[in-house]
Order: structure tokens, then C-alpha cells, then sequence
């Protein structure tokens, strides 16, 4: 880094409150000491040491979930809009902030700036329709079988909510989950990705200071950083944590999910995708490379939306692919933070290993390595996070398609008829998210009919990457089977109970049963 560049960068870290160490647990503004090791948050950009962290111990997790469980009993207690008008000033509070932790998650995780910024102004997307939300956590009216009963379903507040999250989305994914638990009445307890962790401190620093600001208990809005194994196990199996929401790959949520249903809590699980694009011979050419090169080149091929299969008609198979390379040959690599790059470093040394694992694998198995894949060398990608993005073609059942690789690795497939698109399309163990490029209304509807795409979210003419915050968000199969964010997803951070009122001089049993003497 220049050094005009460091200045910038210490600038922008002076200005989320991030010193040289950070402790690794806070009660809304209140950092607390730590009793864990300590983490080096390195920068993908350059391979610096952004700053250190002293991480949270089980301990520290523990006296952490102690005091959500206090704050919780208070904050429920406050009426839902006036949980909403805290959620308000916090999404105010990081609109002022949007430009500075914007350009802290391209630093800390190495997505370019427009979608770093992107990634902050989800955040404030979703603390807008939280805020809506808390005026509309609506529950039925029935209409009794007994005379002169009413019956309704109502939506209390659950408790602690456990948000574990994936180092791809520093701060929305958090986000998304813990602004509408504040509404709902909860208390959060965050374990961020060890990965990221001075974005978790930048956001508990804006969002912190407003919980203490409106005079609520800090315990409401919490972090622990520190490590899967002991504070992510400590939460998913803490009974005083009724709902754990995790997001990641597949193995965390399965041990997560084991851990939780040992305790019979609820997990709500966002796991890795294997998401696949199906183009058709009438599909709009033009469109569908549009729409491929930001779901498979962007965020460098970290997102979970990411499009991993791209299932193309052969008679316009060689066409896109020219189409493809010759615009992925176009793609401006380099630092995340200049306006012209398009395409970032990965997240660290490891992943360029898994993505170099993986083409050893894809060539193994039968594919080709059609552009793409090397590691790039030479000033700034001496780090050793950069890669050029790759277009392979493959087949589907190869094993190494079968799993998520979590880098940009684009597996182009042939189809033959549309049926055998789909059943390509669905015969992967994850079921995250989907689409179809067509112009054929028959294509299109069968694709999202019950014979259609089997995904959480199915698009058409419609990247898979890139979702709304207004829908429900979360796929089938191994991808986990949770909903998050938008629609009616905020049912699941409420506990629902349904309440029978008998208003009537009478005693009259549901189903006609008489009992005794009357
Ligand atoms: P990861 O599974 O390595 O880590 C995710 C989080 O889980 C981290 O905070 C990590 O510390 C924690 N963790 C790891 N082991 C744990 C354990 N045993 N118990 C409790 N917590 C544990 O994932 P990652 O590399 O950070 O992120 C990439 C993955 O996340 C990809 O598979 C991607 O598809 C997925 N992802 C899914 C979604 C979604 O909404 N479906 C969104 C973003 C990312």
C-alpha cells in the first residue's frame, strides 16, 4: 500500500474507532475484557495487519449471554414501534457512516468498493423495513367452534437470538438478522466471522452507541469474536439462546444444527449454495452474459448466490462461451478500494488454495479449463489473494461440481432438451438459489413450477446473486431450509402463541365432547 493510501486507511479505521487492539466483546457500547487469544486481521488488498483483536473466551461468552438474558427481560417489555424508532436511529446513524464502513469491508474482505458500499446500504435497507415491520407483527383471528369464545394467534418476543456469520458478508448478513430480532423484541448475541472481525467492531461501535443513547440496557445488541469451535459452540449450545441463526458452509451448520437439536432449540440455518443458470436456445444472449458475469465474477465468486453452473442449450453453448471469455479477458483485477477494478483478491492464502485444489480436481475428473484460474503475481499481487476468474467446462455429476467452491470458478454444462436442463439443474445436494434465460413463457413457468427448480429463490432472466431484502431469503436441501430477512421471515425470531378467550357463561368442550354430569 502507498503511502497516501495507509493514510487513507488509517483514516477510515480512526473513524469507526478501531485502534491499533480491539477487545472482542461488547454489550451494545461497552467493550468488555477479554480472556481469549489474540487475532490478526489481515487485509486480502495487501497482506497488512489491519489491526488485532483479543478474542472472546466460552467464558467471556457466557457472562455475555448472561446479560442479553437480563436485557432481554427489559426490552420486551418496550412496545414494538418504539423498538422500531431504536432500529430507525440506527440505520440513520449508519448512513453517516455508509462511505467509511464501506470501504472497511473492501479492505478487511477484499469485495470492490461499489459492493462494500452496497453491503452497508442493505444494512440500512433492512433497518428501513424493520422499522415498518414493527408496526405490522400481525398474528390471525379465528373464528371458534364454541359459542361465545374468540381465538387468535399472538407473537411474543423469543429471548436471545445467536447470530453466527460468513466472513463474505461482514455486516448485511448480521444485520439482516439482528434489526428485525430488535424489533421483535429480542436480544442479540453476534459471533461474526474470525475472518472479519474489525467490521464487527466498526459495527457494534455506530450501532452500540445508539442502544446506550435511547437509554435501553447495552445488553441488547451484543458481540462475541472468537473462534467456531469455542464460542460458536458455546452459543449453538446454550439453552438461554432459543434461536441460533447461522450462516455459512455446510459442515458449520451441520454441527451447528446438531447442537441445537440436542437442546431442542431452534436453528435457522443459511448454508453454501451450488447455484445454476439455465440458458435456453431463445434466451436473450446479450442479458444472460450480462447477468453471468456479475453472479459468477463478482464478490469474486464469494457470495453464497454465486452462479457455480451455468446449463447452457447446445446450440448457443459455443456462442455464450465466446461471449464469456472474451469478456471475462475484459475484467480490471486489482485493488477493491480503485473505482476501475472490477474484480478483487479472495479473502485469503487459503481460498486461492481450495480454488487451485479444485481445478486440480475439475482436469482429474474429465473437465476443461476453458479460460483462466492462475494465481496472479507481480506488486500488489505479491499478497497472493488474486486469481483470474475461470470458465471450465465440465460435467455435472463430476464430483468437484457437486460441492460448493467457494472462488470463481464458472462450470459451463450442455443440455440437449429442457427437461434434462432441469433435471441437470436440480441434481446437486444444495438448493439455494436458481434461474432460467428465456423468452418462452413455457420454459419459464415450468421452471418455476412444483416440476421446476427445487431452490430457496428461482429467477427468471434474473441473476441468481444480488437478492432483495424485501423477500425471504434462504434455500432448500443442504443449503439449510432457513428464511431470513424480508416477507414473513420475521415469524422466526418470535414465539407464537395462540390463545382461546371464553367470554360465555358455559363450559362447551371443542369437538362436541360432553363430560360429566352437564
Ligand atoms: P464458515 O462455515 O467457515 O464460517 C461461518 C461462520 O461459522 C463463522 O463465523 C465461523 O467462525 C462459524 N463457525 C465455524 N465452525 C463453527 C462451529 N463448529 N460452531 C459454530 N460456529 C462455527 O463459512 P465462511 O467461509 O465464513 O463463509 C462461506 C460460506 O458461507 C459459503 O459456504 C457460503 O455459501 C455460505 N454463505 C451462505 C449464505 C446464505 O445466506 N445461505 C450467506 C453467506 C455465506
Amino acid at each position: 500500500m502507498r503511502r497516501g493510501e495507509e493514510i487513507v486507511m488509517q483514516k477510515i479505521l480512526d473513524g469507526l474507532g478501531i485502534g491499533k487492539t480491539s477487545r472482542g466483546a461488547a454489550a451494545g457500547s461497552r467493550w468488555l475484557e477479554c480472556g481469549g487469544g489474540v487475532l490478526e486481521s489481515v487485509s486480502p488488498v495487501d497482506g497488512k495487519v489491519l489491526g488485532r483483536v483479543v478474542q472472546a473466551s466460552p467464558e467471556d461468552c457466557d457472562r455475555v449471554i448472561a446479560r442479553a438474558a437480563e436485557a432481554f427481560r427489559e426490552w420486551r417489555m418496550v412496545p414494538a414501534p418504539k423498538r422500531g424508532e431504536v432500529v430507525r436511529r440506527i440505520g440513520n446513524a449508519f448512513r453517516e457512516r455508509k462511505q467509511d464502513l464501506g470501504a472497511l469491508v473492501s479492505l478487511e474482505m477484499g469485495k470492490i468498493r461499489a459492493e462494500g458500499e452496497g453491503e452497508v446500504q442493505e444494512l440500512i435497507d433492512i433497518c428501513d423495513f424493520a422499522v415498518g415491520q414493527s408496526r405490522m407483527l400481525y398474528g390471525f383471528t379465528m373464528h371458534s367452534e364454541r359459542p361465545g369464545h374468540r381465538m387468535y394467534e399472538q407473537y411474543h418476543p423469543l429471548g436471545t437470538v445467536g447470530v453466527i456469520t460468513a466472513f463474505n458478508f461482514p455486516v448485511a448478513v448480521w444485520a439482516w438478522n439482528a434489526m428485525i430480532a430488535l424489533v421483535c423484541g429480542d436480544a442479540v448475541v453476534w459471533k461474526p466471522s474470525s475472518k472479519v472481525p474489525l467490521c464487527a467492531v466498526a459495527a457494534m461501535n455506530i450501532a452500540g452507541r445508539v442502544i446506550a443513547e435511547s437509554g435501553y440496557p447495552d445488553g441488547v445488541l451484543n458481540v462475541v469474536i472468537g473462534g467456531g469451535k469455542d464460542v460458536g459452540e458455546k452459543m449453538a449450545s446454550d439453552v438461554r439462546v432459543p434461536l441460533v441463526s447461522a450462516t455459512g458452509s455446510v459442515p458449520m451448520g451441520r454441527r451447528v444444527a446438531e447442537l441445537v437439536a440436542a437442546r431442542l432449540g431452534k436453528p435457522l440455518l443459511e448454508l453454501g449454495g451450488n447455484n445454476a443458470v439455465i440458458v435456453t436456445p431463445g434466451a436473450d444472449l446479450d442479458l444472460a452474459l450480462r447477468a453471468v458475469l456479475f453472479g459468477a465474477v463478482g464478490t469474486s465468486g464469494q457470495r453464497c448466490t454465486t452462479i457455480r453452473r451455468l446449463i447452457v442449450h447446445h446450440s448457443v453453448f459455443d456462442r455464450l462461451k465466446d461471449l464469456l471469455v472474451s469478456a471475462y479477458r475484459q475484467v480490471r483485477i486489482g485493488n477493491p478500494l480503485d473505482a476501475a477494478t472490477l474484480m478483487g483478491p479472495l479473502v485469503d492464502r487459503e481460498a486461492v488454495e481450495a480454488m487451485q485444489k479444485a481445478l486440480g480436481e475439475i482436469r482429474a475428473q474429465g473437465g476443461r479449463v476453458l479460460y483462466g484460474g492462475e494465481v496472479l503475481t507481480g506488486g500488489l499481487y505479491d499478497a497472493g489473494t488474486y486469481v483470474s476468474p475461470c470458465i471450465c467446462e465440465v460435467e455435472n455429476h463430476y464430483p468437484v461440481v457437486q460441492r460448493e467452491t467457494f472462488a470463481p470458478i464458472l462450470y459451463m454444462i450442455r443440455y440437449e432438451d429442457f427437461d434434462q436442463a432441469l433435471e441437470l439443474h436440480n441434481a446437486v445436494p444444495q438448493g439455494l438459489t436458481s434461474a432460467v434465460f428465456t423468452n418462452d413463457l413455457r420454459e419459464s413457468e415450468k421452471f418455476l413450477s412444483h416440476a421446476g427448480s427445487d431452490c430457496g429463490i428461482a429467477n427468471v432472466n434474473v441473476s441468481t446473486s444480488g437478492a432483495e431484502i424485501g423477500g425471504a431469503f434462504g434455500g432448500e436441501k443442504e443449503s439449510g431450509g432457513g428464511r431470513e430477512s424480508g416477507s414473513d421471515a420475521w415469524k422466526a425470531y418470535m414465539r407464537r402463541q395462540t390463545s382461546t378467550i371464553n367470554w360465555s357463561g358455559d363450559m362447551p368442550l371443542a369437538q362436541g365432547i360432553k363430560f360429566g354430569a352437564s
